[in-house]
């Protein structure tokens, strides 16, 4: 399995280093070849807008949307989040994203009462320890649809979401070297979704 951590802006190098650390071939790409040459995609944080503008300079929003709706796995944390929900809140005018998980996200939600700030996690899925988890001006998640399985919250606002084959954190994994996360995803939803395509 070769997974692709998309290399438009943001902590990319972190990711790779995290699913690395997994077992798994991890790449940085950016191309429409390369999208659409990887198993499943990580959007990594960053900021949400330049991700969104930077997939149109690049030719690769619509490449990206139609992989997500063919059931590519896709792991978005941060401003990957933003970019995989439906509905955005707190967007700048003319906000895009690729949307494929039926859920409304805050943009910036934590942001009005502390910009930064790690909080323990029980995860759904992670079943030892708690998970440390790191916000950087980050996402909550408002509300979701039926389909959507909410994995880990603070005070009451999902901040980990799962939709089939698509993962959503409003924290940052990759910066912590807890890579239990990371493994959810490649080990749970690329080899769960990746089963049921091949079908
Ligand atoms: N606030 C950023 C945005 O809206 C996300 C922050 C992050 O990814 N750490 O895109």
């Amino acid at each position: 399995m070769k997974i692709g951590v998309l290399a438009l802006q943001g902590d990319v190098r972190e990711h790779i280093r995290s699913l690395g650390d997994c077992g798994v071939t991890a790449v940085a790409v950016k191309r429409p070849d390369e999208i659409s040459a990887v198993d499943a995609l990580v959007i990594p944080g960053g900021e949400s807008t330049t991700i969104a503008k930077l997939a149109r300079t690049f030719g690769v929003f619509d490449l990206i949307i139609s992989r997500i709706h063919d059931g590519m796995p896709v792991y978005g944390s941060c401003a990957g989040m933003i970019l995989i929900a439906n509905t955005v809140l707190d967007a700048i005018e003319g906000q895009e994203t690729f949307g494929g998980i039926d859920a409304v996200v805050r943009r910036n939600a934590f942001g009005r009462q502390v910009d930064s700030f790690e909080a323990d996690l029980q995860f759904k899925g992670i079943t030892d320890a708690p998970f440390r988890a790191i916000f950087i001006r980050a996402p909550w998640v408002e509300s979701v649809g039926s389909e959507v399985k909410v994995l880990a919250s603070v005070d009451g606002h999902p901040v980990a979401i799962r939709q089939e084959h698509l993962l959503a954190t409003s924290f940052h994994p990759e910066l912590t070297g807890d890579n239990r996360v990371h493994r959810y995803f490649v080990d749970s939803v690329c080899k769960e979704s990746l089963k049921v395509g091949s079908r």
